[in-house]
C-alpha cells in the first residue's frame, strides 16, 4: 500500500473509533413519574422533604436507559460519582418536581444520587450529569400529566377511573401510549402509582415505547388524594 492509502486506512480507522464510542449503549429511556399519594398512602413509610409537603402534582422518578427486550443496564460507571456541584442551578426546581420521600426526611439529594448513581450512569456516552438532571426536568415539565388528566376529568379525588381511559387521555395529550402502574393500597385497592413515558436516546422528545412495562393494574384504579 502506498502512502495515500495509509493515510486513507488511518483516517478510517480513527473515523470508526469515534463513532463506535459516540453510540448509545441503550435502546431508549423510560422517564418514570410517580404520584406522591400513592407513594404515601401504602403501608411503608413515608417522609415529605424538609422543604415540606410536595405538590399534589407527580414527581420525577428517573430517567432510565432501558434496552428494546425489556431489560436495562444498571451501575454503569462507579466511577463517575454524583457532583451536587454540578447541579446546583437545577436544585430548587428539582426540590419541587423529582421530591423525595423516604424516610427519614432529607432534602432530596440521596434519591438523586441513587438515580444517578444506578440509571444516569447508563446513559453518559450521551448526556453529562448536568444534562441527564436538566433533560429529566424539561420531560415532565413538557408532558404537563396532571393537567392533561384534569382536563379529561380525571382527578386525584379517590375516585375510581378506567385504565383505557386514563391511557387514551395521556395518548391524546401527548401523542403516545404511556405505561400505566399500581400500587395497593391498605384496603388493597390498586391506584395509579406511577405513568412511564418513553424517550429517544438524546432524552430530549417522546417517542412510542418500543416495550411496555408490566403495570400490575386491573381495569378500573383509584386516583389517591394528597
Ligand atoms: P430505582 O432503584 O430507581 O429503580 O427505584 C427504586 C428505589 O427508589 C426504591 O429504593 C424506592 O424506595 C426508591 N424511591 C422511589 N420513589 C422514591 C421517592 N419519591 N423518594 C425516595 N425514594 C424513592
Amino acid at each position: 500500500m502506498g502512502a495515500k492509502g495509509w493515510v486513507v486506512l488511518k483516517l478510517l480507522m480513527f473515523q470508526s473509533l469515534f463513532v463506535s464510542q459516540s453510540q448509545e449503549d441503550f435502546d431508549f429511556f423510560y422517564l418514570v413519574v410517580q404520584w406522591p399519594g400513592a407513594y404515601c398512602d401504602t403501608k411503608r413509610a413515608c417522609c415529605y422533604p424538609t422543604s415540606g409537603k410536595p405538590d399534589a402534582d407527580f414527581g420525577i422518578h428517573g430517567l432510565w436507559p432501558n434496552y428494546k427486550d425489556g431489560s436495562w443496564p444498571s451501575n454503569c460507571d462507579p466511577d463517575s460519582q454524583f457532583d451536587r456541584t454540578q447541579i446546583e442551578d437545577l436544585v430548587s426546581s428539582m426540590k419541587k418536581n423529582w421530591p423525595t420521600l423516604s424516610c427519614p426526611s432529607n432534602e432530596g439529594f440521596e434519591f438523586w444520587e441513587h438515580e444517578w448513581e444506578k440509571h444516569g450512569t447508563c446513559s453518559e456516552s450521551v448526556m453529562d450529569q448536568h444534562e441527564y438532571f436538566e433533560n429529566a426536568l424539561k420531560l415532565k415539565d413538557k408532558a404537563n400529566l396532571l393537567q392533561i388528566l384534569t382536563n379529561s376529568g380525571i382527578n386525584p379525588d379517590d375516585g375510581f377511573y378506567g385504565l383505557s381511559e386514563i391511557t387514551k387521555a395521556i395518548k391524546d395529550g401527548i401523542g403516545f401510549t404511556p405505561g400505566i402502574q399500581c400500587n395497593k393500597d391498605p384496603e388493597r385497592n390498586a391506584q395509579l402509582y406511577q405513568i412511564y413515558l418513553c424517550v429517544d436516546t438524546s432524552g430530549t422528545e417522546f417517542i412510542e415505547c418500543p416495550v411496555l412495562p408490566r403495570g400490575r393494574c386491573p381495569a378500573q384504579l383509584q386516583f389517591a388524594k394528597f
